[in-house]
């Protein structure tokens, strides 16, 4: 048996070409996010995702309707060229406006042969509000209960008028149409099926890929977090020169605080430490990072800062925890910090060398009786 004679309805084949087409762009299109961050080039996996969809559906579109362009079934392919124009519409998010699609269809209809036609200038002018139709109840209803059945009364309703026009050009016979806009129909909801599994995939992902990088208990970045980050930071140092600022600091005393009020007061005051912390640097520079890199100590980076640039921030976060009630149960529990703070120098072989004069800055305040900074 040979392809040729394969004897499978060309209605199956299409669905496992569209199928294929989406899953061909999925990959690579994880291959293309996985590439950007190995070689932190910084696009975000949207604005890469709807460039890089746009490219590929046209690319796609052009190239099939190459096999068939200028024949008597040029509109063979029109359904495929729908379901691109709904995932682009529908599924990417990009905000380009109807009429930006002007020049695309212009060069579609010159490149199809079609442009002196006027049924064609009625379907390129209907696929143009189908995009607008489809691209605004995306804008207002994605997320809504009802936002399958408003797209898939957008795809049927416009489905039906193109394949219309179809009619009026290429006079197919009716039992075309109707087959046509029923595959159409077929096509647009295994489009909204796909779309949504693959979509649940990258959802998990994201979760994982935060869970790896963030403590679950105060949502802070974790070690792991800032082993990474330390490192770019330092490479960046020793190329271009940018300077780098770490501070360090510890909860004075916090075994006290867990078998006084219990282990549980002592996480919230974990979370409410990382919370205030968290607001100060929102408030200052949302490039400045905190991390927790022990049970009760904590890492903050600022890049780009000089040592004296920071001492504003270390002193706002110092007074705020300082003087900060974590309310728990009946009991309001006060605590105290010791910091160590210093800038990265040339004599730093390695982040280790660097992170371990900020944690000696820390061990002196500890041993000239906490609650206090050393700076060096
Ligand atoms: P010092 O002022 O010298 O830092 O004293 P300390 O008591 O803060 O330091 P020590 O290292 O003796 O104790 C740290 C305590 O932090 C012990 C550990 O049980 C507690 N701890 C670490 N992680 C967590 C956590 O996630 N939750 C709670 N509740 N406690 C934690
Ligand atoms: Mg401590
Ligand atoms: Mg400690």
């Amino acid at each position: 048996m040979t392809w040729s004679t394969w004897q499978i309805a060309p209605f199956v084949t299409s669905v496992f070409f569209v199928l294929g087409v989406f899953t061909l762009y999925s990959v690579t299109f994880n291959w293309l996010t996985s590439g950007t961050h190995t070689w932190n080039i910084s696009i975000d996996d949207d604005t890469l995702n709807s460039w890089y969809g746009v490219l590929y559906m046209l690319v796609f579109v052009f190239s099939i309707q190459t096999s068939v362009v200028g024949t008597s079934v040029s509109w063979e392919f029109m359904n495929f060229q729908l379901i691109a124009v709904t995932f682009c519409a529908y599924f990417l998010n990009i905000h380009v406006p109807y009429y930006s699609l002007l020049p695309i269809v212009l060069v579609y209809m010159v490149f199809n042969h079609s442009i002196g036609y006027w049924q064609s200038w009625g379907h390129a002018i209907t696929l143009i509000m189908f995009f607008w139709a489809l691209n605004k109840i995306r804008m207002k209803y994605r997320d809504g209960h009802n936002a399958f059945f408003q797209y898939m009364l957008v795809g049927i309703v416009f489905g039906g008028i193109l394949w219309f026009w179809m009619v009026l050009k290429f006079h197919i016979t009716w039992s075309t149409f109707w087959q046509e806009w029923i595959y159409l129909i077929i096509f647009e909801i295994l489009l909204y099926m796909y779309i949504s599994m693959l979509s649940q995939d990258s959802a998990v992902k994201i979760r994982l890929a935060r869970l790896a990088s963030h403590d679950t208990l105060t949502n802070t970045e974790n070690f792991s977090a800032y082993t990474g980050d330390i490192e770019k930071l330092f490479d960046n140092n020793r190329k271009n020169n940018v300077p780098l600022t770490m501070m360090m600091f510890d909860i004075d005393h916090f075994k006290w605080v867990n078998d006084t009020y219990g282990h549980l007061a002592g996480d919230r005051v974990l979370q409410h430490v990382t919370k205030v912390v968290q607001a100060v640097l929102d408030e200052n520079d949302t490039n400045i990072s905190l991390y927790r890199t022990g049970g009760e100590e904590f890492n903050i980076l600022f890049p780009n800062y000089k040592l004296e640039e920071t001492e504003r921030v270390v002193y706002q976060i110092f007074s705020a925890i300082n003087h900060m009630e974590v309310k728990s149960d009946n009991n309001k529990i006060n605590i105290s910090i010791s910091v160590g703070v210093s800038e990265i120098n040339d004599d730093d072989k390695s982040p280790l060398d660097f992170y371990n004069r900020v944690d000696q800055n820390l061990y002196r305040s500890k041993r000239n009786g906490r609650m206090r900074i050393t700076v060096d």
